[in-house]
């Protein structure tokens, strides 16, 4: 297997378009899979060396730009976050436990759509913007058809996720992230996020679900818990979300 750390985003593009290469961010989800031979890509492209991946950044218009490379830890860290980074700060804060923030990204697990990830939730409730580059330039995709299903994203081959830009939350709206696992630092068995009224569920589909489309999805019923058992908490934690 090939390994290669490029400084610039054109080399990754470049190094990219190998058969069968594949992005390394903080490597917590892909090490894992290629330890349990899922997956075994001919080559790494680690994106740690790019600049162009960091930095969380105001922009003029009042939306937030956060480089893909960006970790749980910084965000979960982040002093006085905005109303925009709040949302993602309380999610970033119960995402595993601290080894695994240190080293996770959030473009890394934007790529990898997990459904029962703290991000996706939280970036379809606040109608965030996942950008996406390539070597024939940039996209923008909104998150709620950026995440498609099962650990099935919008990314095209050789697409990199740059950034996320979080549009300004409404004046006065109240954010809160609220999710149930069966032990701390465990993925969600639910989560939901509410930004003022407007309620998003994750861990529920095969993707994030607004509530008032919630009737028409079958929940999901796996190792952390039945269908049933989803649907009858999901009040509550809608409840325990929408009154804090
Ligand atoms: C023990 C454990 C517990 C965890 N608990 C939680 C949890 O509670 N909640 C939660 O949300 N997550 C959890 N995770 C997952 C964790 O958040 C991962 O960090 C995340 O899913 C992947 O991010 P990464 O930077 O490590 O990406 P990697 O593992 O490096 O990559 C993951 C996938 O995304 C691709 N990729 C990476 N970066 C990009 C990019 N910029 N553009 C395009 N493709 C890219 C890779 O090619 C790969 O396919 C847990 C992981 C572990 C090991």
């Amino acid at each position: 297997m090939d390994y290669l750390a490029p400084a610039t985003l054109e080399d990754a593009y470049r190094a990219l378009e190998a058969e069968d290469a594949r992005c390394l961010a903080g490597g917590q989800s892909l090490v894992a899979m290629m330890n349990l031979g899922l997956v075994s890509p001919a080559r790494l492209v680690s994106l740690r060396r790019i600049e162009a991946l960091r930095g969380i950044e105001p922009q003029a218009e009042g939306s937030l730009r956060i480089g893909a490379m960006t970790t749980h830890a910084e965000l979960a860290e982040l002093k006085h976050p905005s109303a925009e980074a709040s949302l993602l700060e309380q999610a970033a804060r119960v995402v595993a436990y601290p080894a695994v923030r240190a080293w996770g990204t959030i473009g890394g697990s934007v790529a990898h759509a997990d459904p029962a990830a703290d991000y996706p939730v939280v970036l379809v409730a606040a109608r965030a913007i996942i950008e996406v580059g390539s070597a024939a330039g940039t996209r923008h995709i909104v998150a709620e058809d950026f995440f498609r299903g099962f650990f099935e994203t919008a990314l095209a081959k050789g697409e990199i996720v740059t950034a996320i830009h979080l549009p300004a939350v409404p004046k006065g709206a109240r954010t809160n992230y609220q999710k149930l696992s069966l032990v701390a630092g465990d993925f969600a068995i639910l989560s939901v996020a509410a930004i003022g009224n407007e309620v998003t569920v994750g861990g529920y589909g095969p993707k994030p679900v607004r509530m008032e489309d919630i009737t028409r999805i079958d929940p999901l019923s796996d190792h952390r818990a039945s269908a049933a058992y989803r649907r009858r908490v999901l009040p509550e934690l809608v409840r325990r979300c929408t009154s804090h």
